[in-house]
C-alpha cells in the first residue's frame, strides 16, 4: 500500500513551489490508490503564523487535493489512524525513538552550549575548515556524562555518525554518495526536549507507514542524515523523489520578492484549479503522450514519478493563462455559471439572470480567468462612452432589413438564423458585410459575442432601438 505525505510548515500561505508538491504526491497516490497525509510541521514553533495551518487545509481543497489522513481543520475533522498530523503534539514519538537510539547506542548527550558552539564554527568559517561539529561530548566518558547531566547542566541528544559512506538511492537525482567524514554528527533532541526537522521527519515517515517523499531538492542534502536514523533504527528507508526547485523568469529561485503567487492569490484571481494541478504537475514532469492540456482523471491515469526530469524548471505564467483558458472552455455550462458567479458585480452586471446561461456560454472562449466574466458579459452591450457608429451607405439597406425582419422574427436561435438568412438574401449581403455593420450598431464595436446570443441577450426592444437610431443617424 502506497502511503506519501505533504508535510507543509504553517509559516506562511501555500505557494506554488510547495503546492507542486502536493500535487504530485496526490495524483501518484491517487493512480496507485494509497493513502495521502497530510501533516503538518510546525516544530519550529517561533516561525509559525497563526491561520496559516487553515489557509494551507483551505488552499488544498481548492486545489481539489483530498487527504486520507490528516489534522482537523477549518471543518476537517482530523482523519487518520496514524495521528496526531501536527509535529508538535507527536512529542511522545520522538521521546520512544530517542530511546531507541540511545538503546543501540547511535546518540550522546551534548553539553556544548550555543556560544561554544557558535565560537567553533567562526574558527571553521576563518581556517576555511568544514563547517561540522567537532565532537567534543563524543569524547566524554560515560562517568563524566552522567556526572554533568546529575549536575543538572542542559544537554542535548547528537547522533553519532558512523564512519562511513552514506548512500541515498532518489528517483530523479540517482544514487547520491556522500564519503565517510562529511556528515558531523547532528542534534535530534535539542536541550528543550524539541525534536530536529530531520529527526522528525524520519520519526513521522517511520510512525505514519510513509512508503515514497516525494519532496524538494532543498531536502536532498537532509536525506543522507535521515537515511542514516532508518538504519540506526533498523528500518528500510522509504523510497525518495527529489524535485527541482522551480525557478522564475530571472532564473532566481521563485520567492515572494520574485513574483512567486500563493495559490489563495491565483484563486482570487479567478483561475481554474484544475489548470493550477495541470501546471503545477507539469513543472517537474511531463507526460509520456506529451500533452499538455490534462484534466485531473487524465494526470492520474498518466503521472509517473519516474517521468521526473532533474533539469531547471521556469516558472511560466503564460503557460499556466492558457492552461487556464483552455480548462474554463472545456467546463459543463452549469459548473462554469456556478464558477462565475463570485466575479460578477450583482449591481453592474447588465444581463438578467435569465439570460446568463446563453451569455455566459456564448463568451467562454473569451475567458483566461473567470475575473474575465465582467468584461466579456459587458461587450454584449455598447459601452457608455462609445462613439456612435460610422458606417457606410452599403451599411444601410442591411440595417433597414434586419429592422423589418427581426420585428417579426422569434426570438430563439432558430428563428433568428431564419431572419439573418432572410436579411442576407434580401440585400445581397453576405459575411462581414452583413455583420459587421450590425455589430456596430448594437454594441459600437466590430468585435464582440457571437452574433445569435448577442441578438438574445440584447433582446427585441433593445436591438430594434439600436437599429433605429444608427438609421436615423445616417440621415
Ligand atoms: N516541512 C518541510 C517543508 O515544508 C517538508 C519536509 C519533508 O517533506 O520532508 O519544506
Amino acid at each position: 500500500m502506497v502511503r506519501t505525505r505533504f508535510a507543509p510548515s504553517p509559516t506562511g500561505a501555500l505557494h506554488v513551489g510547495n503546492a507542486r508538491m502536493a500535487v504530485l504526491n496526490w495524483l501518484f497516490t491517487r493512480k496507485l490508490g494509497g493513502q495521502f497525509i497530510l501533516r503538518i510541521e510546525d516544530t519550529d514553533r517561533e516561525r509559525n503564523v497563526p491561520g496559516a495551518e487553515e489557509g494551507i487545509c483551505d488552499d488544498l481543497s481548492w486545489l481539489g487535493l483530498d487527504w486520507d489522513e490528516g489534522p482537523g481543520c477549518r471543518g476537517y475533522p482530523e482523519r487518520g489512524s496514524h495521528g496526531p498530523y501536527r509535529q508538535t503534539e507527536r512529542a511522545e514519538y520522538y521521546r520512544e525513538h530517542l530511546e531507541r537510539l540511545r538503546a543501540a547506542g547511535a546518540v550522546y548527550p551534548c553539553f556544548c552550549s550555543d556560544a561554544q558552539l557558535e565560537e567553533e564554527r567562526q574558527s571553521a568559517l576563518e581556517e576555511g575548515t568544514p563547517l561540522r561539529y567537532g565532537g567534543r561530548c563524543r569524547a566524554l566518558s560515560a562517568a563524566e556524562t552522567a556526572a554533568r547531566a546529575a549536575a543538572g547542566a542542559p544537554f542535548a541528544w547528537r547522533f553519532r555518525v558512523p564512519d562511513r559512506e552514506v548512500l541515498v538511492r532518489d528517483l530523479a537525482y540517482g544514487e547520491v554518495r556522500v564519503p565517510a567524514g562529511e556528515i558531523g554528527d547532528f542534534i535530534v533532541l535539542r536541550s528543550d526536549g524539541q525534536p530536529t526537522y530531520n529527526f522528525a521527519v524520519v520519526v513521522d515517515d517511520i510512525t505514519m507507514g510513509v512508503t515514497h517523499v516525494v519532496r524538494g531538492v532543498g531536502h536532498l542534502s537532509n536525506t543522507p542524515r535521515q537515511v542514516l536514523l532508518y538504519q540506526a533504527l533498523g528500518i528500510e528507508p522509504p523510497v525518495f523523489a527529489h524535485v527541482p526547485t522551480v525557478l522564475g523568469p530571472d532564473r532566481q529561485k521563485l520567492s515572494k520578492r520574485r513574483g512567486a503567487t500563493s495559490i489563495a492569490e491565483y484563486r482570487a484571481q479567478g483561475y481554474h484549479p484544475d489548470a493550477l494541478v495541470n501546471y503545477l504537475s507539469l513543472l517537474s514532469w511531463s507526460s509520456p503522450s506529451g500533452e499538455e492540456v490534462l484534466g485531473r482523471a487524465q494526470l492520474i491515469e498518466q503521472v509517473s514519478l519516474d517521468r521526473i526530469g532533474v533539469a531547471d524548471v521556469v516558472f511560466d505564467g503564460a503557460k499556466l493563462r492558457f492552461l487556464s483558458a483552455r480548462h474554463i472552455e472545456r467546463m459543463p455550462l452549469p459548473e462554469l455559471l456556478a464558477a462565475v458567479e463570485p466575479f460578477l458585480d450583482p449591481d453592474r452586471q447588465p444581463i438578467a439572470p435569465d439570460l446568463l446561461p446563453v451569455a455566459v456560454a456564448a463568451v467562454r472562449t473569451h475567458l483566461t480567468t473567470f475575473a474575465d466574466i465582467g468584461a466579456a458579459l459587458s461587450a454584449f452591450f455598447p459601452g457608455p462612452d462609445a462613439a456612435p457608429p460610422v458606417l457606410d451607405a452599403a451599411a444601410r439597406p442591411v440595417l433597414a432589413a434586419a429592422r423589418e425582419a427581426l420585428r417579426s422574427s422569434g426570438w430563439e436561435e432558430e428563428a433568428l438564423q431564419a431572419a439573418l438568412k432572410q436579411v442576407g438574401t434580401e440585400t445581397g449581403a453576405r459575411g462581414r458585410a452583413l455583420y459587421e455593420p450590425l455589430r456596430l450598431a448594437l454594441t459600437g464595436a466590430a468585435h464582440g459575442p457571437p452574433f445569435i446570443p448577442l441578438l438574445q441577450v440584447q433582446g427585441r426592444e433593445l436591438v430594434l432601438q439600436r437599429l433605429r437610431e444608427a438609421l436615423a443617424r445616417e440621415n
